[in-house]
């Protein structure tokens, strides 16, 4: 058994198909100097031949997963045109008299080389999309056929070094079972893509697996536990069909609760929202019986693309969302760039310390135009819906008037201008700051309502980096200072009479439900896979007793002791091999009794 990171949830079993590598060795071949003109023009009609294949990908992935997701290859076309991409390649063949093909693939090594080096998740994913324009662009410099996956066989499991966003978009998730691969990271594009598509995904296995792997070999991939298993026992090959089954099953049951009020026994109603960064989860999120969006992330219309979205396409998108909404919330919160997000297109600065940096309301802030873009685009959408608007970050009530005054103007310009929008949209802000939870009772004063983000809550109170895997040990959510927080900043959204929710991770946390009970929390907004599962906990739930697991869970010193208190039942891999045993028992049963 290997343990990858689990990247997209879900099981398959299935035979290997290993992807060849997209790349090819060249010899360094030289020209004369009388054949620069034509190794100029082979160089563009190779970059001619790749947009228009690249365009012809985007419009085939767009009926799969979506325009958001497809517009990943507006960053490959951006590289394309690249100057510094292009001015790399032609002064290799200029000045050192070398092929458009060997200089294409110098260019390629020097940036991905250059990229790889710098310790940021993000531009190693840069890396990534220069690799695959360069190959695309180097294949029809070479005359090279396209590297297909196999459509006419079974239904595979594909193995692959790197999986390009390219490669995924030709991907017919009816013949892919699931995916593994050596490289990756869970919010790369390709897993954003692979969780749109449904494809359960292990990233980051181990080298020595792939070269292992055969194309043909059995294997079972198990997407959320992040596990892949090599030519599996006849045994594993039972229990991993049988949890395949059960997790079916499961969610065919909580499809049953999808109408179903939240509301625990005693009568206290609780609004399961989602948080989404596109359309396509929005139809997940709907599907789940959502009451709403509680959080809409919008970097990612800022991201993977070469330029800032204008008004009008943001105005699209979100009118888009409030109108298949229909009249339930959407809080869009305003762009949370910086620390770990970056835009290739908007040169942030080199930082000592991002997270604590130039970022998300800061920016904004600072850049007037842009954030009045993004909250004109919102107003002009709140027309068609229930649209609010949600500023990240927040530290201070400097911080949230000057924005109030932004968003007037931008008011006050759409009255001049005789467009329609929502005169009475709320404003709300994220507690996500140690700061804002100190001044929580001073900052209800100034908005319509709170969301908790926990994930930088966390991150801040502790002063433990959610990106630190050395210290992940340390991000803890039951710690008593965190707890602490959440209720100072509950009490005092309920003292000023505001409506309050959290949209971190721990919203979706089934073991924090009493906490959000105890402290009557209005909203929990959380992944759309998360709504069902919480909603089933609720039902089971009362308020009365929750206040009692909350005063013993403040009364403890230490998180273990918190979380003996919360999870007294089995933790849920121990409960899934309860179950299974169960089954397997069941199972078994008639053929004992058959062969007696
Ligand atoms: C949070 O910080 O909890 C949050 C929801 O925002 P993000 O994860 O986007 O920083
Ligand atoms: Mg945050």
């Amino acid at each position: 058994m290997i343990q990858g990171i689990g990247a997209s949830p879900g099981i398959a079993i299935g035979k290997a198909f290993v992807l060849p590598n997209w790349e090819w060795d060249l010899p360094e071949q030289k020209i004369d100097v009388g054949d620069l003109a034509r190794e100029f023009e082979r160089l563009y009609e190779g970059i001619r031949t790749s947009k228009v294949e690249i365009e012809q990908m985007k419009d085939e992935l767009r009926e799969v997963v979506g325009p958001e997701e497809s517009s990943i290859f507006d960053a490959h076309i951006a590289i394309l045109e690249d100057p510094v991409f292009m001015n790399e390649i032609q002064g290799i063949i200029q000045r050192q008299y070398k092929a458009a093909e060997v200089a294409v693939k110098e260019a390629i090594d020097h940036f991905v080389t250059m990229f790889d080096l710098l310790d940021d998740e993000y531009m190693k994913e840069r890396a990534l999309d220069i690799k695959d324009v360069g190959n695309r662009l180097l294949k029809h410099l070479l005359g090279a056929p396209e590297i297909t996956l196999p459509s006419d066989t079974q239904p595979f499991i594909l193995i692959a070094k790197e999986l390009s966003p390219s490669q995924l978009a030709h991907l017919n998730p009816n013949h892919v079972l699931g995916i593994a691969t050596l490289a990756g990271s869970i919010t790369s594009h390709s897993s954003i893509m692979a969780r749109a598509l449904g494809v359960p995904l292990v990233v980051g296995i181990e080298s020595k697996l792939e070269e292992a792997i055969q194309t043909g070999d059995m294997l079972i991939i198990d997407g959320e536990h992040g596990i892949v298993i090599l030519e599996p026992e006849q045994r594993s090959v039972e229990q991993y069909t049988m949890k395949q089954k059960l997790h079916q099953e499961k969610k065919q049951q909580l499809r049953g609760i999808v109408g179903v009020q939240s509301v625990t026994k005693d009568g206290k109603e609780l609004e399961l929202s989602a948080n989404i960064s596109s359309l396509k989860e929005l139809e997940v999120a709907l599907a789940s019986g959502t009451s709403g969006v509680g959080l809409f992330r919008t970097e990612f219309l800022y991201m993977d693309r070469s330029r800032l979205p204008r008004e009008d396409e943001q105005y699209e998108v979100y009118r888009g969302a409030a109108e298949k909404l229909d009249n339930k919330p959407l809080i869009i919160r305003t762009l949370d760039i910086g620390g770990d997000k970056q835009l290739d297109y908007f040169e942030l600065p080199e930082e000592e310390n991002p997270f604590l940096g130039y970022r998300a309301i800061r920016i904004c802030l600072d850049k007037p135009s842009l954030f009045k873009t993004q909250l004109r685009a919102i107003l002009r959408a709140s027309y068609y819906g229930n649209v609010k608007i949600m500023y990240p970050l927040i530290s201070s009530v400097e911080e949230v008037r000057a924005a109030n005054n932004l968003l007037e103007q931008c008011k006050q310009e759409l009255r001049a201008e005789g467009i329609g929008f929502s005169e009475e949209i709320e404003v709300g802000i994220m507690i996500e700051l140690p700061a804002a939870v100190v001044i929580a009772d001073m900052l209800a004063e100034e908005v319509d309502f709170f969301s908790i983000g926990t994930n930088d809550l966390i991150q801040f109170t502790l002063a433990v980096d959610r990106m630190n895997e050395q210290i992940s040990y340390m991000y803890e959510p039951f710690h008593p200072a965190v707890l602490r927080m959440l209720k100072l900043t509950i009490e005092a959204a309920k003292r000023t009479g505001i409506h309050v929710g959290v949209c971190g991770e721990m919203a979706g946390d089934l073991k924090a439900l009493p906490i959000w009970l105890a402290l009557d929390v209005d909203e929990l907004s959380m992944s759309a896979q998360a709504i069902l599962p919480v909603k089933e906990k609720l039902l089971t739930l009362t308020q009365q007793a929750s206040r009692e697991v909350f005063d013993r869970i403040m009364a403890c010193r230490t998180s273990a002791q918190i979380h003996e208190i919360l999870s007294p039942q089995p933790v849920k891999a121990e409960r899934e091999n309860e179950q299974l045993a169960e089954r397997q028992t069941a199972e078994r049963q008639p053929a004992a009794k058959l062969s007696k």
